[in-house]
């Protein structure tokens, strides 16, 4: 690890942050293994609701690892390592694949929203990918939907505008997530052709208790209304969540009020099956 700072430099560092290192190298080869059978990778799905007719629009699908010793490890771990390591294009991959083909098999006919990363970002891949699963699964393009945080927009070296044509031409949606968080701003939504912008839960459930949060839902929910784009509350935990975004006037929801990620139907009994040996493991521990 120190060489990689230069020749003749010596890199001084703490313990601590050298198990840090020695961590993410492990699980760098871990998810390296898991991607070559997938057996551990798992798409769970989260249903987004409209709030006026309460028909479910579309489901996000949002990825998980089951780890032999280490149990479940969150997105938010893993998907970092993923990004640095270059493992993010054959998993982004996977789960655009998997994603597609179980909302192909969909009777209400929802779309399925895929996460990407910056990095997946204006090398061609992902242009080629998505246009891969849609042929292969058979989904109608309009009934996918990728999102992107405003973090990943602003990633310079990554040609995101370029990509967001090229998907928009296959007849592809586009959602900004997690907006109000980072470098929030109104030109991205003037810049970008967005078709949906989901409101970042934290602003969500702080709406509640702070006049200055409820107001910065409202003025997104109000602009998206005027440029006919559907505002999405993200993290919806409970009715008085609810209530809140519906007076600001937001169109859909998605949240743990109404379902937890889940997984799809193939996946199911697995899931259960691995919950219930970790159980076991618990309480033997
Ligand atoms: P995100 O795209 O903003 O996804 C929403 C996150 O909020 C999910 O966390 C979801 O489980 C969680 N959530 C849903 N409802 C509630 C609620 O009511 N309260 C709270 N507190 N949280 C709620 P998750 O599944 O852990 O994913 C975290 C992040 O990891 C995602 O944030 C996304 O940025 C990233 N991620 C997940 N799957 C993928 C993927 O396939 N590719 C990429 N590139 N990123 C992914
Ligand atoms: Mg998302
Ligand atoms: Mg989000
Ligand atoms: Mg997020």
């Amino acid at each position: 690890v120190a060489k990689a700072a230069g020749k003749g430099k010596y890199v001084v560092f703490e313990p601590v942050m050298g198990e840090r290192i020695r961590d993410r190298e492990y699980l760098k080869a871990d998810l390296r293994a898991a991607l070559q059978t997938m057996d551990d990778l798992f798409v769970f799905y989260q249903p987004i609701v409209d709030i006026r007719t309460r028909k479910v629009t579309a489901r996000e699908a949002l990825l998980r690892w089951y780890h032999p010793d280490r149990g479940w490890i969150s997105p938010v771990e893993f998907i970092p390592v993923a990004e640095e390591s270059g493992l993010i294009e054959p998993l982004g991959r996977f789960v655009l694949h998997r994603a597609c083909a179980d909302a192909a098999k969909w009777e209400d006919g929802a779309r399925v929203a895929v996460n990407v990363s910056a990095a997946q970002f204006g090398n061609g891949m992902l242009t080629e990918n998505v246009r891969e699963a849609l042929m292969e699964t058979g989904l109608q393009p309009d009934r996918l939907e990728i999102e992107v945080t405003e973090t990943a927009l602003l990633s310079g070296e990554h040609d995101v505008i370029g990509d967001f044509g090229r998907l928009r031409k296959l007849g592809v949606r586009i959602a900004l997530d997690d907006f109000g968080t980072g470098y929030s701003s109104l030109a991205h939504l003037r810049a970008y052709p967005f078709d949906k912008i989901k409101i970042d839960g934290t602003f969500v459930r702080d709406a509640v208790t702070r006049p200055d949060c409820a107001a910065v839902v409202k003025a997104v929910a109000d602009l998206g209304r005027r440029l006919g784009v559907t505002t999405v509350a993200e993290g919806v935990e409970t009715a008085e969540h609810l209530a809140r975004v519906t007076e600001e006037g937001c169109s859909e929801i998605q949240g743990y009020l109404i379902r937890r990620p889940a997984p799809g139907k193939a996946d199911a009994t697995r899931v259960d099956e691995i919950n219930r040996l970790l159980r076991q493991q618990r309480e033997a521990a």
